[in-house]
């Protein structure tokens, strides 16, 4: 094993420094180190980058969605070995406290978004993981890593989206932003049965990719049409039972609320980097639930079981594949959509 490793550092708002870094150890009997097999960048990189994450810590390596192998545990974590392949949680939690036994693991007392955030992440070459045992997931023989890398954070989060969104049944379900969270949220709202998924964006390329995946039924351009109307078009004059809102900005936070029918569920997901304004003497009598959320990521296991059970698939979203010594490009098409960018999967360094 060599001492060093390339990452992405954070030095601050606004400075990403791809540099080299020891290579993590041991600190905690609970700790696994991974070696990196592929990992990816998320939007909310791009938030920590901007300044807009407080919690986040400079002069620590980003990165949070990975999956790779095991090359070294403490002495009391029990799940794994050495060898092991695993999927990374986004989140850390210990699983006893008051929150963790509700399964409202992102309050997790000792927990919460640490990597790639408080601590040393993954888009580098080794990780060191805390709490191994509840922050890793065995990949089953018949999966890879590209089947599994959006485990650690998207697609926990669209289903966390879906979840909030109380979905029945024949419902009618709205999902504002057709980025990667938007598609995970539709896939998984997709496995409670609605009769309908509406997806509303202002690009045509990542509609039309929502509809060719079969993740939306309809698709909306903002910029072509109102999409209040269309919902009512499909449900008799009245709005969407569910809203999921991905897109995190004010016109969407406006929208999601408009959207949504009397008494329905409005599901806010996005990250914001600003604050919000929720105008109730307009929607006085609506009587509408609003659910917020950092994702509760304590299903992974399920998620892997419905991957490998063909009832999910988040493959499609990995649009580009590049080494870790191209990541701060990788950046870049990520951030402007680029190429019809998705998702980017890294895969490790090449010396
Ligand atoms: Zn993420
Ligand atoms: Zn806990």
């Amino acid at each position: 094993m060599a001492e060093k490793m390339m990452g992405v550092v954070y030095h601050g708002k606004g400075d990403l420094r791809f540099e080299e870094r020891d290579i993590p150890t041991i600190l905690d009997p609970r700790d696994a180190i991974v070696r990196v097999g592929m990992s990816s960048i998320c939007t909310s990189d791009f938030h920590i980058r901007n300044g807009a994450v407080p919690i986040a810590k400079p002069n620590t390596i980003l990165g949070h969605e990975f999956a790779g192998e095991i090359v070294a545990v403490g002495d009391a974590v029990k799940k794994f070995k050495p060898g092991d392949r695993v999927v990374a949680n986004v989140e850390t939690f210990c699983g006893e406290c008051f929150y963790c036994k509700r399964g409202y693991v992102n309050n997790c007392v000792e927990g919460g978004w640490y990597l790639g955030c408080r601590i040393d992440g993954c888009q580098t070459e080794y990780v060191r993981v805390p709490i191994a045992d509840n922050g890793l997931i065995r990949i089953p023989e018949n999966l890879d890593y590209e089947d599994v890398l959006m485990v650690s954070c998207i697609l926990p989060s669209g289903y966390f989206g879906a979840e909030l969104a109380e979905i029945h049944p024949g419902d009618t379900v709205a999902v504002i932003g057709c980025g990667p969270c938007g598609y995970t949220a539709m896939m998984c709202a997709r496995l409670f049965g609605p009769a309908r998924i509406i997806a509303i964006d202002r690009h045509d390329e990542r509609g039309e990719f929502a509809l060719k995946n079969g993740w939306a039924d309809v698709f909306v351009n903002t910029k072509k049409e109102d999409p209040i109307e269309v919902v009512k078009r499909y449900t008799d004059g009245r709005g969407a039972d569910s809203v999921i809102e991905m897109a995190g900005k004010d016109e969407s936070f406006q929208l999601a609320w408009k959207l949504a029918r009397p008494n329905g569920v409005v599901s806010l997901i996005a990250m914001y980097e600003e604050d919000q304004r929720l105008p109730l003497p307009s929607m006085y009598g609506k009587n509408l639930v609003f659910k917020t959320g950092g994702v509760d990521a304590c299903k992974d296991q399920m998620l892997v079981d419905l991957i490998a059970g063909g009832k999910l698939n988040t493959r499609p979203l990995i649009t580009h594949k590049m080494p870790l010594n191209d990541i701060m490009h990788g950046y870049e098409i990520f951030e402007k959509h680029l190429d019809g960018c998705i998702k980017v999967a890294i895969t490790p360094y090449e010396r």
